[in-house]
């Protein structure tokens, strides 16, 4: 499923507007209380991943994180609540996961007589694989609403093509929306 993406600059206060995100209902007179965590770099979630594993603290090193209160009536708010909790939860495991299956796979490939070279590369597949699982997963079903902090800006990713075109109004008109609403004739 797509979404429609608008990007601003990280410092921009993102001004929404007074529809629910979930249900598109107007002034649903509620607000969704989200939290996303995102990397400062490309490979800022691997490393902040593998120092989580190697010292078992959260890292914030490379990461930030984007909290929001977006329009939403109560029952479409609880739902999407529920989904950003998870999201994250499923970020730190597949982290977790990646960092403990990488170390595992190396040992592993060492024990039975492979190069430390190609040891190091099984590793890095399983360790990327199971990083990627809840974005795909997320490309796949993507939630009514969500953000994508990157560096210097915020990516704002909505289901809804309404609430998309209104909130563009609502920050710049001269934003750009995503290519899968412009591209729809
Ligand atoms: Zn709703």
């Amino acid at each position: 499923m797509a979404t429609h993406d608008i990007k601003l600059p990280s410092g921009q206060r993102p001004q929404f507007p007074d529809r629910c995100v979930g249900c598109e209902r107007p002034q649903p007179g509620h607000l969704a209380k989200i939290a996303v965590t995102g990397s400062r770099s490309t490979l800022g979630w691997t490393t902040d991943a593998a120092l989580l594993a190697a010292t078992g603290e959260t890292v914030q090193g490379t990461n930030t994180r984007v909290k929001l209160a977006v329009p939403c009536c109560p029952g479409c708010a609880r739902a999407l609540e529920r989904r950003h909790f998870w999201k994250t939860v499923m970020l730190y495991a597949s982290g977790i996961l990646g960092a403990a299956a990488c170390i595992a796979v190396i040992l592993w490939a060492s024990a039975h007589g492979f190069s430390s070279g190609m040891g190091a590369f099984f590793g890095i597949v399983v360790l990327l694989t199971l990083l990627a699982l809840p974005v795909v997963y997320e490309l796949k079903h993507p939630p009514a609403f969500t953000v994508t902090p990157l560096e210097g800006h915020v990516t704002y990713e909505f289901v809804s093509a309404l609430c998309a075109e209104e909130f563009v109004r609502a920050n710049d008109p001269a934003a750009v929306p995503a290519p899968a609403t412009a591209a729809t004739v």
